[in-house]
């Protein structure tokens, strides 16, 4: 996964609470992590303080690929975060991770130009603070095999 430039002051700037703050502690390091249970498996998106699947409380989180395909998508025509100003308009897709059909992650894809369902796609993690970073999709680069 690929590092994005730092902050600037004006950025909107995630606050993380008890159970997100190791996932966007995550992307400020350049890793997208997601929870996973350590009894059943499952994968999890949002962060929860228990599975989705079985209930454990028993649940870790670990560092993904960071690849998967787009599900579904919207073309937004106006910016959630300044740093997204200049893009617009630009695609939010939300992304089936390859650990887990069941895990869909939202979050601008840059560029959106030919989106699609099934499109592949990586993830990127631009660190905002020590603490936080954000995540954005980019287009998988073309499968030759
Ligand atoms: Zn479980």
């Amino acid at each position: 996964m690929a590092d994005a430039t730092a902050a600037t002051p004006d950025r909107t700037i995630p606050i993380p609470d008890r159970d997100s703050a190791p996932y966007w502690s995550a992307l400020a390091q350049g890793r997208l992590e997601v929870q996973q249970c350590r009894d059943c498996g499952r994968w999890s998106w949002p962060a929860r303080p228990v599975c989705s699947k079985c209930q454990s409380e028993n649940l870790v989180w670990r560092e993904v690929q960071g690849s998967g395909e787009v599900y579904s998508w919207v073309v937004a025509h106006r910016p959630f975060a300044p740093r997204l100003a200049d893009e617009v308009p630009y695609t939010i897709a939300l992304v089936r991770l390859d650990e887990d059909e069941g895990v869909l992650i939202p979050a601008a894809l840059l560029p959106g130009d030919g989106v699609h369902q099934g499109m592949r796609v990586r993830a990127v993690a631009h660190p905002l603070t020590d603490e936080v970073g954000e995540l954005t999709w980019e287009p998988a680069a073309p499968d030759h095999t």
